[in-house]
């Protein structure tokens, strides 16, 4: 998984259809400064390179430096450099069925020179969490290897129905390995107190971003998908840190003005969407579109929800056990069901997208499954689309294009005056907007 603040060079955005949110260049600035803050002198700090779902609380309470070879996947895609680099580590034998944040980095580290800033900087360490898939570990194994740096692996184990003691005791054992591990790279200790305010930093950053896109209960909602999409990027990459938390400060209170001031993220809602799986970063803007033309606003979706976790106080690392081994993709089909279920309901969504992503594995796998559940649970319609995240050799414009028409065709029949329809005065999802 991954995100991208993917504003660059020279993308621009279908004005006319979408309105730019004034935040996006404070956004973009701060991803700058992430990125052009890991080339800067160390001063003597190491550089872990660590999956989306890995602890990174403890991380920074150990003085590290973070990068997110996800994030720069999802800029690559963004980008459209993936391919490139997709195919120079295809060259290298890794297969095209592989994961193309992974084959992304891979190619960059092969083949710099063809990559955004010349690749990210090159890592002291690794930490892989396969609380997201068991992708993950093979890719990192393959970047300790062509580095040469030490790897640690907090294993996970799937959540088939409750978070039990054992597992959570077993994740709680790991991370204090993994403390002892990164002591042992880069020599520093872990301050409990520090340990509390970079929690407390990333809980408020957690619970900003989930009260804004609470905020698209709202109709018309606020945000549409890309909006979603482009905004996390914080989220997964500066959790932790102040940086974060005031830039979802400032994103909140433009949310709350459009919300205060009636303006929808796009020019006349008539249906409310769910997307579900990552977002297809190379048509970003144009993809979400193609939706937009049929005045269809994506007004919530399963993936920018996946860094909704707190780490409750208390014993910290006991709360980081907890939050990180309940990451949504490590639990069942069922879950992931449930809570589309209820994001229908929250939202009032009028049918559902998945994307079959081609990339992600344990995000796709099941998806028939869930759709069926989801609709006959509660009677929205569902399509799924085929694709990939980064990988734009997996897409077909013209045919997904038909598939759209004809699912929002479907949407006009169930409801016609869907742009008309009222809020309920007295609804928990409506009160207040
Ligand atoms: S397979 Fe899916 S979860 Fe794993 S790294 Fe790729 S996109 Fe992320």
């Amino acid at each position: 998984m991954g995100v991208s603040a993917v504003l660059n060079r020279g993308q621009t955005m279908p004005e006319k259809r979408y309105k730019r949110l004034k935040t996006a260049e404070e956004l973009q600035r701060l991803m700058q400064w992430h990125y052009t803050g890991l080339r800067l002198p160390r001063l003597g700090r190491k550089l872990a390179w660590v999956t989306s779902g890995a602890p990174v609380e403890i991380l920074r309470a150990m003085g590290v430096l973070v990068a997110y070879p996800e994030n720069y996947g999802a800029l690559c895609g963004a980008q459209h450099q993936a391919v490139p680099l997709c195919q120079a580590a295809e060259a290298q034998g890794y297969s095209p069925d592989l994961c193309s944040y992974a084959r992304s980095s891979l190619g960059s580290i092969l083949q710099p020179g063809q990559a955004p800033m010349n690749g990210l900087p090159r890592p002291d360490l690794l930490i892989a969490c396969n609380n997201i898939c068991g992708t993950v570990i093979k890719w990192f194994e393959a970047v300790a290897r062509l580095y040469n740096v030490p790897l640690f692996i907090l294993d996970t184990p799937f959540i088939h129905d409750e978070l039990s003691s054992p597992i959570l005791d077993y994740v709680l054992a790991q991370l204090q390995e993994m403390i002892r591990f990164v002591e042992g790279a880069t020599g520093n200790r872990l301050s409990l107190e520090r340990l509390k305010r970079v929690a407390n930093a990333s809980n408020e950053t957690v619970r900003l971003w989930s009260e804004i896109r609470g905020l698209c209960k709202a109709r018309p909602s606020p945000l549409n998908a890309p909006d979603l999409f482009v905004n996390m990027a914080p989220i997964v990459v500066l959790r932790g840190t102040q940086g974060a938390v005031r830039f979802y400060r400032h994103l909140k209170a433009e949310v709350e003005e459009r919300v205060s001031a009636g303006v929808g993220a796009i020019p006349q809602e008539k249906y409310r969407l769910l997307w579900d799986n990552i977002a297809v970063w190379h048509h970003l803007y144009r993809f979400y579109s193609y939706f937009t033309d049929y005045g269809a606003c994506f007004v919530v979706d399963s993936y920018t929800g996946g860094w909704s976790q707190e780490i409750p106080t208390g014993d910290l690392l006991q709360g980081a056990a907890t939050a990180y081994a309940a990451v949504f993709l490590n639990q069942s089909l069922e879950h992931r069901a449930e809570m589309m279920v209820r994001l229908i309901a929250e939202y009032r969504v009028d049918g559902f997208v998945m994307h079959s992503n081609r990339s992600c594995k344990p995000y796709s796998l099941g998806q028939y499954a869930i759709k069926r559940a989801v609709s006959e649970r509660t009677g929205v319609p569902g399509l799924l689309i085929e694709s990939d995240m980064c990988d734009s050799r997996a897409f077909a414009a013209e045919p997904v294009k038909t598939r759209i028409q004809a699912f929002m065709e479907t949407l006009s029949v169930l409801h016609p005056a869907s742009s008309a329809r009222p809020v309920p005065p007295n609804s928990p999802t409506g009160a207040g907007f």
